[in-house]
This record gives structure tokens, sequence and C-alpha cells, in this order.
């Protein structure tokens, strides 16, 4: 089981203490993607049969999230006892924020809305917006809070330097990681496929690498912004190429002698060189997205690299911090991962949020009635 699927421990510890505390949890999720059709791949029923397994006690469970089933499940619950709704994605309305929706999910829940899903909370759904409407008092969860603490300390008030690192395979994706982090970070690591868009628009040789043609004027013009401001940001200078993916033969070159007809699929080793050592004066890292195929094992040299330098810098006291699927895999696959100061549990939302917007779902809890004390 990847760290991705194994429950974070905030959950755990926050499941265990409310219901130790006596509260009647009623848990709501999503996993997948229904597509707001009840899809039996997609059911939350061995998810209430593990998480009994980790809470050592019973865990009841609704196949439907709302209507008399859920709202007679939740009302019978005695202090202590937790009831798992099924996935909230078979409806359509939870991914249109459907107010309708969202009042049935709120009835289910007479005290208090906990919301712990960082990783939906770039999305405005009914689960992680409408509710907060309809209930009487909201609160962020334990991980949402580590989360956004981690998050908020590294691109307000980090300690210097702070460096980024970009890797993956569109700059499409990340324009506005990368403008918002070149005001705030110190100096830009980008590796990946998407450093040959940049690459392109320097006129730089890349072969038949992966590039967004229509991506490199804007390229050009962070390139320019960079300089001008004499913001450090730094692309590859060698790498590692095949013909294709699938290809046995690999050869190295420095980016200048990229030949026709090779793809780059990995950073080279003056680039691993250079990346680290810029890492190793880092105070704060954020990292965000694989350097190379990193799938490959012939091309995940460079991402795992990287992984190691993040964990020997945070080792010399560095806050380092990682997210993105397969920046998470690749330090688990490096064996360093607890080496790593946080490891953000959602991708898409941290993205959103090292791009400089409010996250739908932060916002909402930030409007909604607060916990009042006593309670
Ligand atoms: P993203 O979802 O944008 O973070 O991209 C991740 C994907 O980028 C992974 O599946 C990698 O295999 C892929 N990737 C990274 N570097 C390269 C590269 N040089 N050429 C092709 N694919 C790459």
């Amino acid at each position: 089981m990847s760290a991705a699927l194994r429950p974070p421990q905030e959950h755990r510890d926050e499941l265990r203490l409310a219901a130790e505390r006596g509260a009647r949890l009623v848990l709501a999720s999503h996993l997948g993607r229904p597509k707001g059709k009840v899809d039996p791949k997609y059911s939350l029923a061995p998810v209430a049969a593990r998480l009994q397994e980790l809470l050592g006690k019973p865990v009841a469970f609704a196949a439907d999230c709302v209507g008399a089933d859920a709202e007679a499940k939740s009302k019978a619950l005695r202090n202590g006892e937790v009831l798992l709704l099924e996935n909230v994605r078979y409806h359509p309305e939870e991914e249109k924020n459907d107010p309708e929706f969202s009042r049935q999910l709120a009835a289910l829940c007479d005290q208090l809305f906990v919301c712990d899903a960082f990783g939906s909370a770039h999305r405005a759904h009914a689960s992680v917006v409408g509710i907060t409407k309809f209930v009487r008092q909201a609160a962020a969860g334990l991980l949402m809070e580590k989360e956004l603490d981690y998050l908020t300390r590294a691109i307000s008030n980090p300690l210097r330097p702070l460096v980024a690192v970009l890797g993956g395979a569109k700059v499409s994706d990340k324009i506005e990681v990368v403008e918002n982090l070149m005001k705030v970070a110190d100096t830009m690591l980008i590796g990946g496929a998407m450093a040959y868009t940049f690459l392109k628009s320097q006129g730089q040789p890349i072969g038949n690498s992966l590039v967004e043609n229509d991506k490199l004027d804007l390229a050009r013009g962070l390139i320019e912004q960079a300089r001008g401001r004499k913001f450090r940001l730094l692309l590859p200078v060698d790498h590692v190429l095949a013909q294709s993916p699938d290809s046995p033969t690999t050869q190295i070159t420095g980016i200048a002698a990229t030949p026709d007809g090779w793809m780059g699929l990995d950073v080279g080793p003056k680039t691993i060189e250079q990346f680290s050592q810029e890492i190793s004066k880092a105070r704060t890292i954020l990292w965000n997205g694989p350097l190379g195929m990193f799938e490959r094992p012939a091309f995940a040299h460079g991402t795992l690299a990287i992984a190691k330098a993040v964990a020997g810098a945070t080792a010399l006291g560095a806050t380092s911090i990682i997210g993105g699927g397969d920046s998470v895999a690749a330090v688990e696959q490096a064996g360093v991962a607890s080496q790593i100061s946080h490891i953000s549990t959602g991708g898409g939302a941290s993205l959103e949020f090292l791009a400089g917007d409010t996250l739908p779902g932060v916002e909402a809890l930030s409007n909604a009635p607060a916990v009042r004390k006593g309670n």
C-alpha cells in the first residue's frame, strides 16, 4: 500500500481522540472518480472494514451518504461510535456543490463539521464547501491544520534560502506556480519534461524531448523576468537520452549536444550535482514533480538523487515540503520518506496553494461559524 493510500497518522489520531472523548462520528469521503454514479469499484465498504481494524472498534456503514438510512444510522450512534458513509461522489450533486445535497449532508451532523480533506480543498464540492453553510459549527482537522501551517510558513515567512524544485510533464500545469514561487523563493530548479519548453525557448536543441510549443513565449518571458530580477532559475545542463522510453540503449549528453531523434528522459549527473548543491544550501525546500520519467528504472536516477539530496538537507536542519503523487512516490522509493519534514497529502491542492490561490475549502471554513467555547 502506498503512502497515499494509507490514512495519514493525523486522521487516525483525530478519530481516536474524538471517539475517546465521546463524540459520535459520522465520516464522509470520496474515492476515485465514479462520476456521479454508483460504481461498486469505488465503494467505501472495504474502507469501513479496514478502518475498523485500524481503530480497533466497530465502524457502521451507510450504503448511501444521504437519505433516510444514513440519517437513521447517524441518529442511532451512541457516544464514541463511528459511522462511515458511502462515497459522496456517487451523487452528481457532490461535484456541483449543490445546496440541497449540501443541506442533506449537513443534516447528519448535529454539532460540529470538521474538514480534514486538504487534498480536496481546491475543489468547491458539496462535502467540502457547500456543507459549511448548513452546519452549526465548522473547524479544520489536524491534518488540514498541519498542511496549511507548513505551506503558509514556507511561502509567507520561510527560512532562507528557499529553494523550489519543480518537475513533471507539463509547464502548462505549473505556470502559476512558477510565477508565484519566483516572487517568494530565492532559487528555482526546473527538471523533468517541463524543462524542455524552457530550454527550447532559449534556442537549445532538445531532440524529440517532450515540449509544449505553444508555451515557448511564456517560458522565454519567465526566464527574462528571472534574469531581470536576478532570480536564480536553474535548468538542466545535461540529460539521459533514449530514442524512446522503451529503448534499452541510453546515452548522456550536455543539453547543447542533444542529438536529433533522441529524447531527454532524466537529468544527467552534472545537473544532479548542481541541483544537489543548491538543495544542500537551502533552509526551506519545496518540491513538486519528478525530474525524469522516474517510473522507469533507467530514468529514475535523477529523481531519486534529488529525493536523497532533499532528505540530506533536512537532516542538516532545512524544512522540506513535498507534494504531488510522483514526488511522494520518489521519496518512498528512495527510502527517505521519514526524513522529509512534511509530505503533503494534496498534490493539486498544494500546487494551487503554491500558485497563490485561495483554496475554496479553506475559505469556506474561514467563513463558517467557528467552534464556540465550551463545546
Ligand atoms: P506531472 O503530473 O506533471 O507532475 O508529470 C509527471 C509525469 O512526468 C511522470 O509520469 C513522468 O514520467 C513524466 N516525466 C517527467 N520527466 C519526463 C521526461 N523528461 N520525459 C517524459 N516524461 C517525463
